[in-house]
């Protein structure tokens, strides 16, 4: 019902820009429905982990003009039936954690999603690969550099895109920013504050277990600080220092952080200065100052609206659902080699986690590390 009503929407937001079709005079509906998206190839896309954000970027699906939700991989046979249903899913269409190889058979889809615990990222990524699909991955795009590196390779080597779920490279009051810092408007951009963090509920959840999670806060939530840091600052950082506070051993056991101050040097002179954690809320604030002014975003990267300032006033760029806007720009970039303003590929997610190793080992190290990016 939904997908039919999107459908039609599709269909009369765009049956103006229909082109005359010759010897089509009466259309099948696949071939119809082809046509009706007007702005380019369609990407067939499947989910992969119909959890909590899998569900919520199956319903932005519905409203993409260039992405459609065909497909969906699952270890639960009811929540693919449920699916089945409700995003009118082929069968034929639907795998679960054993078989998805076999989709490389398969010719109705064109990327897998990959919306799983963060230490199940990598080989299902390289599996997805090895299945000559395009594999669009949830961040962090692993639990360490190597094993990001790894699956940047095996992409590389099956020629398929890999692209991380970073959203906010396309919200914008963010873009905003991005453009006000090019454009100097900013001045030089000394400093960057970023808070990331939010209470954590249920101690048994994946997020709280090292083997499936690859850390705490930092992997899960203080990635978006350290994303942030690099495209508010524009640069990649040489160097970080960290130190970690932990209040309940019980609930945040050994190898999973509760709380993580970090600091990031960037080439410039610039200096990042960031907090993750699992233990306290309304921690979601981005503040960027430079000579001639500042930005401020707050909160920065919540599904939104994101809301902000500049030392120029309120920013008022639209709320778009940002998981819409990421698989319409993703088909872009796949099937024409857009170039975001922000990177969304392999190598972007591999950034994060070589900063996420640095972070770590100083922690460990209680010394400034190096970061070769
Ligand atoms: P979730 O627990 O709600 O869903 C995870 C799904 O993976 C479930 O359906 C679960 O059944 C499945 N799964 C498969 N194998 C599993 C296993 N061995 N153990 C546990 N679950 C298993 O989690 P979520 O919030 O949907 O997060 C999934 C991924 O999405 C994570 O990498 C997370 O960081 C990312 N995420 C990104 C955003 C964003 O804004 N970009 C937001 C939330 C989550």
């Amino acid at each position: 019902m939904t997908s039919r009503r999107n459908f039609l929407q599709k269909i009369s937001a765009t049956a103006f820009a229909l082109p005359f079709l010759p010897g089509t005079g009466s259309l099948t509906l696949p071939d119809f429905e082809e046509q009706a998206y007007q702005q380019g190839k369609v990407l067939r896309v499947a989910i992969m982990g119909l959890g909590s954000y899998g569900t919520r970027v199956a319903e932005a699906l519905q409203a993409c003009k260039r992405a459609k939700l065909v497909g969906a991989i699952s270890g639960t046979p009811s929540k693919l039936k449920d699916w089945q249903t409700k995003y009118n899913i082929p069968a034929k269409n639907c795998y679960n954690y054993e078989n998805f190889d076999q989709i490389k058979n398969n010719r109705d889809i064109d990327a897998v999603y990959v919306i799983t615990p963060n230490a199940l990222h990598r080989d299902q990524v390289i599996r997805v690969a090895k299945a000559g699909k395009h594999a669009i991955c949830e961040k962090p795009m692993a639990i360490n550099a190597k094993e990001g590196q790894e699956m940047v390779d095996a992409c590389r080597q099956a020629n398929v895109k890999l692209l991380v779920g970073y959203r906010l490279h396309f919200e914008p009051n963010t873009l905003e920013i991005i453009r006000m810092r090019k454009a100097g408007e900013l001045g030089k951009v000394l400093f960057f504050q970023g808070l990331s963090g939010f209470r954590i509920g249920d101690p048994n959840q994946w997020r709280l277990k090292k083997e499936l999670a690859g850390g705490g806060s930092m992997m899960d939530i203080g990635i978006y600080s350290i994303n942030g840091a690099r495209y508010m600052i524009g640069e990649e950082p040489t160097w970080v220092t960290a130190q970690e506070t932990k209040t309940d051993p019980v609930k945040f056991k050994e190898g999973v952080d509760e709380t993580i101050q970090f600091q990031l040097g960037f080439p410039s002179g610039a200096v990042a200065s960031c907090l993750s954690t699992y233990s306290m809320n309304n921690l979601d604030r981005f503040f960027l100052n430079g000579d001639k002014g500042y930005a401020e975003l707050f909160p920065a990267t919540g599904y939104g609206p994101i809301k902000g300032r500049t030392h120029k006033g309120e920013l008022t760029g639209p709320h778009t659902t940002h998981q819409t806007v990421q698989m319409d720009e993703m088909a872009a970039i796949i099937f024409d080699n857009k170039q975001p303003v922000v990177p969304v590929d392999g190598l972007e997610g591999l950034k994060d986690l070589k900063i996420i190793d640095a972070i770590f080992q100083a922690v460990k190290t209680g010394r400034k590390v190096d970061v070769k990016i």
